[in-house]
């Protein structure tokens, strides 16, 4: 009998401070578009280069987030750095129902929302191994001056302090440790999940 035996799908929350590497990590864990859905989320801030409407996030304008407010759209949203970021039911409810299991890639505040209205979900916080490795990294990457970086690192740290109320931390350090780890979260999630099916199962084969 598989452990993995609920129809429904999973729901992962995960966060990070800006510039600890989420990506590579949930790219290598999360690696089938048939089985996850990454959720695709909605907000005010400008488009960076890198973004495409649609697909990184549906960018819109102060008014249009908040007439989805009020028509009730929104799982969850906050405001971060003076921009509306929010996920929007229809990202994740039909997917779940579906099967698929649905990622949210947002910061503490909405993660601790979903956990209240959802609470089988699965918080998980990625961690830099360390401020100084942090620091380190978001230097690396030259996009930023060094007081928007000492912005960018004491923000983490507020983050961080809020990590212990995650589910599970996964540190970022090796990245195949990371990935390892984050496998062995999601499996973890899914057996207890399933607990209640697997004893039925169990019982119900006489
Ligand atoms: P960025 O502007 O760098 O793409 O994202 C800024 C922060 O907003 C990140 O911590 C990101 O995880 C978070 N974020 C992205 N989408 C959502 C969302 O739908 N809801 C919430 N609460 N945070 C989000």
């Amino acid at each position: 009998m598989p452990q993995e035996c609920n129809k429904k799908g999973m729901l992962f929350v995960v966060s990070a401070p800006s510039g600890g590497g989420k990506g590579t990590i949930l790219k290598r864990v999360f690696n089938d578009p048939e089985t996850v859905h990454y959720s695709v989320s909605a907000t005010t801030r400008a488009p960076r280069d890198e973004d495409k409407d649609g697909v990184t996030y549906h960018f819109m304008s102060r008014e249009d987030f908040e007439q989805l407010i009020d028509k009730g759209e929104f799982l969850e949203y906050a405001e971060y750095c003076g921009n509306y970021y929010g996920t929007l039911k229809s990202e994740v409810t039909e997917n779940i129902e579906s099967g698929k299991d649905v990622l949210l890639e947002i910061e503490t505040k909405g993660a601790f929302n979903i956990k209240k209205t959802m609470p089988e979900a699965v918080l998980i916080f990625i961690i830099p191994p360390s401020m100084k490795e942090l620091r380190r990294r978001l230097t690396r990457r030259g996009t930023e001056d060094e007081e928007t970086i000492n912005k960018r690192m004491e923000q983490a740290a507020n983050e961080i302090r809020l990590a212990e109320k995650y589910d599970y931390i996964i540190i970022n350090g090796d990245l195949d440790e990371a990935v390892a780890d984050l496998a062995a979260v999601c499996k973890a999630a899914r057996i207890k999940r399933n607990a209640k099916n697997i004893i039925d199962e169990v019982l119900k084969n006489a």
